[in-house]
């Protein structure tokens, strides 16, 4: 059986996976439905061109705080069988090792080995790649908007809350606030506003020294500061 090479876009259809499609321009954009608390609304907001395959396995390690460790090693796993260069929207907000420059380099080698030429397989190397771990959110909205897409659309179309009310978002997640941040730092004003919730439950977290993203707390700063 010949393998399937290509780029394959590990999708959430949040901010990041989406301005990510836009440029980075995948083969194969997958959706891994993992039936976590929130998995039905990102469905149901993917268009004909993703393709979703099933694992409701990991759902039952999902932590309180929406970590499922070892989550981006399962996803990888799986967008392997799709193509050979892999890509996760990670972002230099991202603290989690799974979305690291050190996992990418040896879950690349560690995949590609497993296959390398054998009896079952032709063989074919595997590359996974962090294209916007260098980049903040708004950075990213930047890198959007300057590579032609509409902002509009990247604020409506791409859905990250974590507790949306009557199906929208909520403002007042961690997704939605950076999100708003991401926009503000952009000249573009997103609702609902997140303003409030980051100076009410935010700033003294920043103040306090307890948030510890240093770069990210800059931005937010200068966002309420708008
Ligand atoms: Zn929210």
């Amino acid at each position: 059986m010949a393998e399937r090479t290509g780029k394959v876009l590990l999708y959430s259809g949040g901010m990041d996976s989406f301005a990510l499609r836009h440029i980075w321009k995948p083969d194969v954009t997958l959706y891994v439905n993992l039936h976590t608390a929130y998995s039905e609304r990102e469905i149901s907001r993917l268009d004909d061109g993703v393709t979703v395959v099933d694992c409701p396995l990991l759902r039952e390690f999902e932590r309180p705080n929406k970590i499922i460790p070892l989550r981006n090693l399962f996803l990888t796993c799986i967008a392997a069988q799709f193509g050979n260069v892999i890509a996760i929207g990670a972002t230099a907000g991202d603290r989690v090792r799974d979305k690291d420059f050190e996992f990418a380099s040896r879950t690349s080698d560690l995949l590609s080995y497993i296959w390398r030429p054998d009896h079952w397989t032709e063989g074919k190397h595997i590359w996974i790649e962090l294209p916007f771990k260098h980049l903040t959110k708004a950075q990213i909205v930047g890198e959007f908007i300057r590579a032609g897409g509409d902002a509009s659309a990247l604020a409506t179309q791409s859905f990250s809350c974590y507790a949306p009310v009557d199906g929208n978002a909520c403002g007042e997640c961690k997704p939605c606030f950076r999100k708003w941040v991401a926009f503000k730092l952009n000249g573009v004003d997103i609702q609902p506003s997140s303003g409030d919730y980051i100076r009410r439950v935010i700033l003294p977290q920043i103040e306090s020294g307890i948030y510890g993203r240093k770069e990210e707390e800059q931005e937010i700063l200068a966002a309420i500061a708008l």
